[in-house]
């Protein structure tokens, strides 16, 4: 081995650019660089805990994570004795962002404010380049557990664009980081200050984490624990106050913001676990990609095993974080024996259970809370109906909408207040779907149910129509989409207005006369009592697709088969009069096309042909 040769390498251009805004420091909160070396260590000494179950042969250790100070050489030092890195892993771990994403997280900054950038940041997890925050120049010295030499890669650099790597004489397993801390950071070479900062933020990290500290008394150096190095989720509940909770779930995530909630459990019997889960306050800026890694972090009898499991939530509960400690899984758990395994099965029944009581005890107890937590994460809450029918109904009590009498955009009504404020006669839970709240509140479907002063749900979310394919029912009451045709209305009309059976020659005559025009373009052509403001409206058949549904179906690419429309007119319109009266075979044909193309206009927001609907009209005004 060459002791002595050094090799240079370039940074990855994502890197240079995260140095960048490290060194330019964006942060307002410098000292959370030990919190990510300390956590960094002592997920390396989580690997080794668990590579030691795997292959017995490796050197049983005390894990610890020591911390000491040289005012001299003005450096703060980071050892622990976990995993280490070999040669390829420091090129790969320290020279380049593995993490997908990570661009397109750069990129979001772009333009940003940076009050807003040191928010996403920190959302992100910057990781061991948040050395450079406060050094000039980081070392690392490191060797990979397995390695029986005495060998191992010393890595150093100032952070702006290159690294340099040695081999280098190492005995003792594990990393250590070397920060030469820069000229105005004179307070990281404080104890009290290091002890205040571990304190704050690592209390909980199950590896004891020791300071280097100088004995008057005897002249020698002493190292003293810091943390209290206990698993916090094993600690009872009403020994843990609302800080820790708070700071175990910053420490876990990266997330600046405190939890909105938390719900933490220990169950006993048959399957023992304990279950510490959190509400974020905000969405993770990657909530919406689709390689989004969510899931809990899995333990089993204390012992680490693996980051994001997602097989204990399901997708529609991938805001929730937190840990799930399982005495019953087998210490050597893969994601494969995960996957098919019962306890997991178990598990994952009792923490949905757990997650949606969590939201649902919110609910009720802190409106202004759960309303904040609608509005960041309605739209993933929402994917839950078509996901989980077992829990449709403790789902559905969890959704808001809004409403004709909402006034407002905001979701804010459940389903329980919508039904608590239905009328007498109402058998039904009426609802619209539209692309937009505007669009929806402005349907012309909605003139009798505002005349007759009954709520309809507005929605206009792209999930909404999908949704509502999985909503049948709440509290024995079915739903019902108000573009649909739907016999039940009829209850509700008492004193009709237009009377739609009326078989009169002049309406029947009129009637026959529009089919004929129409012939196959729609399903059927009749009287209606819907409307008060509006000449003419189409209904889906009861049966059939529904306008939003098939735009969605387009979308994605599927075919979709010619949607056909019942006709409806309302007498009582002058425009309806006028045209009843025309005799001349011609003009009444072009009027009768202009209104289902009207009709048809406000039911998709389009139409398949735009400039006949022009062209026609413009025919009709001529003659005015
Ligand atoms: P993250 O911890 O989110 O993966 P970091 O930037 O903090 O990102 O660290 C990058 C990688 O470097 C880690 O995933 C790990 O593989 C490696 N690494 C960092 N510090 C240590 C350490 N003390 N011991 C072993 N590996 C480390
Ligand atoms: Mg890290």
């Amino acid at each position: 081995m060459n002791i002595q040769k050094k090799e240079t390498h370039s940074f990855q251009s994502e890197v240079k650019e995260l140095l960048h805004l490290m060194i330019h420091s964006l942060y307002s909160n410098k000292e959370i660089f030990l919190r990510e070396l300390i956590s960094n260590a002592s997920d390396a000494i989580d690997k080794i805990r668990f590579e030691s179950i795997l292959s017995p042969e490796l050197q049983k250790i005390t894990p610890k994570i020591q911390i000491s100070i040289n005012k001299a050489q003005r450096t703060l030092i980071i050892n622990d004795n976990g995993i280490g890195m070999t040669k390829k892993d420091v090129i790969e771990n320290l020279g380049t962002i593995a993490k997908s994403g990570t661009k397109s997280f750069l990129k979001s900054l772009e333009n940003k404010k940076n009050s807003i950038k040191n928010e996403l940041i920190g959302q992100f997890g910057v990781g061991f380049y948040s050395s450079f925050i406060v050094s000039d120049k980081v070392l690392v010295r490191t060797k990979f557990a397995k390695n029986t030499s005495n060998e191992g890669i010393l890595w150093e650099s100032s952070g702006e664009g290159e690294y340099n790597i040695t081999n280098i004489i190492k005995k003792t397993q594990g990393t250590e980081i070397i920060l030469f801390l820069k000229k105005e950071e004179d307070e990281f070479l404080e104890t009290w200050k290091i002890k205040n900062i571990v304190n704050k933020y690592s209390d909980h990290i199950t590896v004891p984490v020791e300071i280097q500290i100088y004995d008057e008394k005897n002249k020698t150096y002493l190292w003293e624990q810091i943390n209290k190095a206990q698993a916090l989720w094993v600690k009872n509940q009403s020994s843990i106050s609302d800080q820790e909770y708070q700071e175990f779930y910053k420490y876990l995530t990266n997330d600046q913001n405190n939890p909105l909630v938390w719900s933490h459990n220990r169950v006993e019997g048959n399957h023992e676990y304990i279950s510490l889960l959190y509400v974020p306050e905000k969405a993770a800026w990657d909530i919406w990609n689709r390689e989004n890694k969510h899931g809990l972090k899995l333990y089993v009898k204390r012992v680490y095993i693996m980051d994001n499991s997602q097989e204990f939530l399901p997708n529609y509960l991938r805001f929730i974080r937190g840990i799930i400690d399982s005495n019953n899984l087998p210490l050597n758990v893969s994601r494969e024996i995960l996957q098919n395994n019962s306890i997991t099965q178990n598990l994952k029944k009792a923490l949905v259970k757990r997650s949606l009581k969590m939201l649902d005890k919110l609910s009720k107890n802190d409106n202004k809370k759960y309303q904040s937590f609608w509005n960041q994460f309605g739209l993933v809450l929402k994917e839950g109906p078509a996901e989980d029918s077992e829990n449709l109904n403790l789902i559905a009590n969890l959704l808001r909408f809004t409403s004709i009498n909402n006034k407002i955009a905001e979701q804010t009504i459940s389903l329980k207040q919508y039904i608590s404020n239905m009328h007498e006669k109402q058998e039904k839970i009426y609802y619209i779907t539209a692309d937009s709240y505007i669009s929806a509140k402005n349907s012309p479907h909605l003139e009798l149910f505002k005349k007759k002063n009954i709520d309809v749900l507005l929605l206009s979310d792209r999930i909404d129509e999908w949704m509502m394919n999985y909503l049948v029912e709440f509290e024995g009451k079915k739903f019902q989409s108000i573009s649909k045709e739907d016999s039940s209305l009829n209850k509700l009309v008492e004193e009709k207005s237009v009377n739609t059976e009326d078989t009169s020659k002049e309406i029947v005559d009129f009637l026959n006369r529009v089919k004929k025009v129409l012939g196959s373009k729609v399903k059927s052509v009749r009287l209606t009592n819907r409307l008060t403001e509006t000449p003419c409206i189409v209904l889906s058949d009861s049966n059939e697709m529904t306008t939003q549904m098939a735009k969605l179906f387009t979308a994605a690419g599927q075919p979709v088969p010619e949607l056909k429309y019942i006709f409806e007119i309302n007498p009582k319109h002058e425009l309806i009069k006028k045209i009843s009266k025309i005799n001349e075979s011609d003009n009444f044909e072009e009027w009768i096309k202009l209104l289902l193309d009207q009709a048809l206009f406000a039911e998709k927001g389009n139409l398949d042909n735009p400039h006949k609907f022009i062209s026609r009209m413009n025919k009709l005004f001529i003659q005015i």
